[in-house]
Order: structure tokens, then C-alpha cells, then sequence
């Protein structure tokens, strides 16, 4: 990874107790993170200690103050800090932080969910995405009897083995193609393709097949608005597509709405593309801020999973009474009228600016923008998929982020990530941001 990014400005300086913070962790946690992507090896230098959150604002441990487009990659959509989260989990940790056992509060926030997402008729909660998606695959397997599973290059769907293959996020920002550990056993069983494209996933289906002529396809795990290679969305007709396939074949469609879910609409990207997938993967927002996670599906799917069913799947915090509650009054608050349509008019006019910036200071950019999350891409051609995500140019990328990071705005920092608005952010965060921009572009 290109490390020019250091050369450009000195926003070190500005930050000595991060950088002896980020020295001593390294100490004592590999690589000084407890995620990869955080160590800013997608742009080079040290990465931020935080200390706090404050609606669209978040403050470091030497006293800088940011306007934040990570939102913790994507649960932070009303802003840090919201009161009414913050009552809700108070409420509940005085009633006792969890049981491991059944209580109503998860069967309210069951209910919500389906009322939310009406492809699911009924839903099992975890306590993070992976689990979501590792769980939904088990289950696709378990009820076709098939081995194989689909995903396309570039998207990303937790850690999970077999989901690590030709993975995006930070195994994209850290270009490794596959992951040590993984057995070949493990891997042989995940084909991938390229997103947006139909031909190669109609041979995906033409060349697995069984002797008797049945798919050997138990799943095709999607990211229906991809979010793990910056953002790319589908191009018209490809979720139709995929739809039509997966039910001709009797594979399971599996939408991985960890990232779109309550983001991009309150029933996620199949609300806003209207293509019904049979299971659906939920993960970020859905915990408000705190670690929860589920899938759900079709009713005659979901019956398969133990107890009911011979597909086991459990866990000791799973339905955690904390992260339910911060869940239920975050999404209960998202169901406020206009929300999306606000969220949406502030994303377009600072993706739109950010864009007219570019071109202005004769930089060659591609903004893809879907709702609140975005990814500017430093490339002269459209972007439809992660090949066309890897011509962009990292190194300018970096200079950019530091430049940006240098005036107070805080960036995903790799250009194989979205960034997200809030509805915290207000017309001041927006103008800082682009006033930064202006200032940083022509230096590139
Ligand atoms: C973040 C993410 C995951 C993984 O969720 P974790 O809670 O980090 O395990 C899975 N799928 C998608 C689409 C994601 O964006």
C-alpha cells in the first residue's frame, strides 16, 4: 500500500497522543486494531484514537474535532450519542444486562423487524454480521442439500471462511486474495463473479449442474447495493435477473443487508429495488450502536433452523437486551416521515458538489451515490464493478483523505469503503466538508 500519502501534509503533528497510543497498542494487539481497516493501511500514516461522539461530530484523544462520514461503518444514521438510544439502553441495563433466555423485548423488536422487512416472515437474532451471514448460508445449505454458494468479487460478508474468498473491505484494502487459514475444503465450495455481470452469472448456473441435471447451487449471497469495494450499485434489471435464476434453479437468494439495511430505505435496497429475496441478512444499524445482528426469511427456510428444525445455529448473547433496545429505539425513530427523503437530499448535494470539485480542479473522479452512502473514486471510467474499483488511484485517494482528515473531516479511510451521512449532519458539517474539499483537490 502506498504510504505517499505521509509526504503530502503533516497532520501527525497534530496528533501526538494517537500516534503514542497507536505505538503502544501495537504492543499489545496485533497490528495495534482489533479490525484491520482501522490501522490505515488503505492510506498510510497512523490512524485517530477517538475519545467521543457527538451527533455528526467525533473528538480525539488530542483535542481535534471531526465531522464524521464512518458512523462505525454504518450504525451511527441518527448520530453519535442519541439521546433517545442512550435512554433506552440505560433503561434496560437497570433491568439486568442479559439472561440467556427468552424476554418480551425480543419479541417486540421480532416483530418490528418483520413489519420493516416484509420478505421475512419470521427472524433469528445474533450478534454480529458474520454470524448473520454464516448462519443464512448454513441454512441454505441445510434446506437444499446443496454445497456450493455464489458471491461476487469484491463483496464482503463478514470473516466467515468460506465467505473470505475474493472478499472486499479491508481483505480489498489490504489486496490479500484469499485468507491464510482458510482449508481448500472450505473455499472449493464459493464461486464467484463479477457484480453487474449477467453473462458470467447465467454460466455460473449453465456449468453447475448434477449428473440428474439439478443446480448444484444451494446460494447466491449478494450485497444488493455493494458497500465492501467502495460504493458500486446494481446496474437496471441485475437484481431482476439474479431473482429470476435463483428461483429457477431452487437456490437461495440470499440479500446481505448488513450495510443497506435501515440505510438505504427502513425494508433496505429490496424496498428500494423491489426485488424480494427469500433470505435477508441484517447487521449495523439494526444493534442502534451495539452488537446485534439477524437474519430471516421465508417462513418454510426459517423452520429449518433448530429448535424447530435440524439446522442448529445458537448463542449466549444472542438478543442481548441492551443492543435490542438500542435497535428498537433507533429503527422506531427511523420511521419518522421524510427521514430518507432528507438523508437522500443531503447525500445527493454533497455528492454532487464533491464531483463539480473534482472537475473544477481537473481531477478525474466518479462519485457513486445511492441514498446516504457514497464513494468518490478517483478513476475517469464509471465503476460497476471491483475490477473497475481497483483501476481508481489509492495513492490519490490517501493524499485525499489526509488532506481532508488535516481540515477535520473524517473519511473511510480507503477508497474500497463507503462513506455515510446522518440525519446528524447538518448544512454547517456539509459546507465545512466541501470547504475542505476545495481546499484539498487542487492539491492533488
Ligand atoms: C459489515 C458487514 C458484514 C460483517 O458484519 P460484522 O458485524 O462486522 O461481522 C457483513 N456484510 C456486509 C455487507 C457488511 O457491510
Amino acid at each position: 500500500m502506498s504510504d505517499q500519502s505521509q509526504s503530502t501534509s503533516a497532520p501527525s503533528v497534530l496528533r501526538p497522543r494517537s500516534q503514542e497510543l497507536f505505538a503502544r497498542a501495537q504492543q499489545s494487539i496485533p497490528g495495534g486494531v482489533n479490525s484491520p481497516v482501522r490501522a490505515f493501511r488503505g492510506v498510510g500514516g497512523d490512524p485517530v484514537f477517538f475519545v467521543s461522539g457527538q451527533g455528526a461530530e467525533l473528538r480525539d484523544v488530542d483535542g481535534n474535532r471531526y465531522v464524521d462520514y464512518v458512523g462505525s461503518w454504518g450504525p451511527m444514521i441518527l448520530g453519535h450519542a442519541e439521546p433517545t438510544v442512550l435512554a433506552a439502553i440505560a433503561e434496560a441495563a437497570a433491568q439486568g444486562l442479559s439472561f440467556g433466555a427468552p424476554t418480551e423485548r425480543e419479541v417486540q423488536f421480532a416483530e418490528l423487524l418483520l413489519r420493516c422487512v416484509p420478505s421475512m416472515d419470521k427472524v433469528r437474532l445474533v450478534s454480529s454480521g458474520t454470524e448473520a451471514t454464516m448462519s443464512a448460508l448454513r441454512l441454505a445449505r441445510g434446506a437444499t442439500g446443496r454445497a456450493k454458494i455464489v458471491k461476487m468479487d469484491g463483496a464482503y460478508h463478514g470473516h466467515a471462511d468460506s465467505l473470505l474468498v475474493a472478499a472486499g473491505s479491508g481483505a480489498a484494502t489490504l489486496g490479500l486474495p484469499g485468507t491464510a487459514g482458510v482449508t481448500e475444503g472450505a473455499a472449493r465450495d464459493t464461486l464467484t463473479v463479477p457484480w453487474n455481470d449477467a453473462a458470467a452469472i447465467e454460466a455460473v448456473f449453465r456449468n453447475h449442474r448434477s449428473p440428474s441435471g439439478e443446480s448444484e447451487i444451494a446460494a447466491v449471497i449478494i450485497e444488493p447495493v455493494c458497500g465492501n469495494m467502495g460504493c458500486v450499485p446494481p446496474q437496471p434489471g441485475y437484481l431482476a435477473l439474479l431473482r429470476k435464476l435463483t428461483a429457477d434453479h431452487g437456490t437461495v437468494l440470499i440479500f446481505d443487508e448488513v450495510m443497506t439495511g435501515f440505510r438505504l430505505a427502513l425494508g433496505g435496497a429490496q424496498a428500494r429495488y423491489g426485488v424480494r429475496p427469500d433470505l435477508t441478512c441484517l447487521g449495523k444499524i439494526v444493534g442502534g450502536g451495539l452488537p446485534a445482528a439477524a437474519y430471516g426469511g421465508r417462513a418454510d427456510l426459517m423452520n429449518q433452523i433448530a429448535p424447530l428444525g435440524p439446522v442448529y445455529q445458537a448463542g449466549t448473547l444472542s438478543g442481548n437486551p441492551l443492543a435490542v433496545a438500542a435497535g428498537m429505539a433507533m429503527i422506531t425513530q427511523l420511521q419518522a416521515p421524510g427521514l430518507y427523503e432528507r438523508l437522500e437530499q443531503t447525500s445527493t448535494y454533497l455528492a454532487t458538489e464533491l464531483l463539480l470539485l473534482c472537475q473544477r480542479a481537473g481531477i478525474p473522479a466518479v462519485c457513486n451515490q445511492v441514498g446516504s452512502m457514497f464513494t468518490l473514486f478517483f478513476t475517469d471510467r464509471p465503476v460497476h464493478n471491483y475490477s473497475d474499483a481497483k483501476r481508481a488511484d489509492s495513492a490519490r485517494f490517501a493524499r485525499f483523505f489526509h488532506g481532508m482528515l488535516s481540515c477535520g473531516v473524517y473519511l473511510p479511510p480507503s477508497q474500497f469503503e463507503a462513506a455515510f451521512v446522518s440525519m446528524a449532519h447538518q448544512s454547517s458539517d456539509i459546507e465545512k466538508t466541501l470547504a475542505a474539499a476545495r481546499q484539498v483537490l487542487p492539491t492533488l
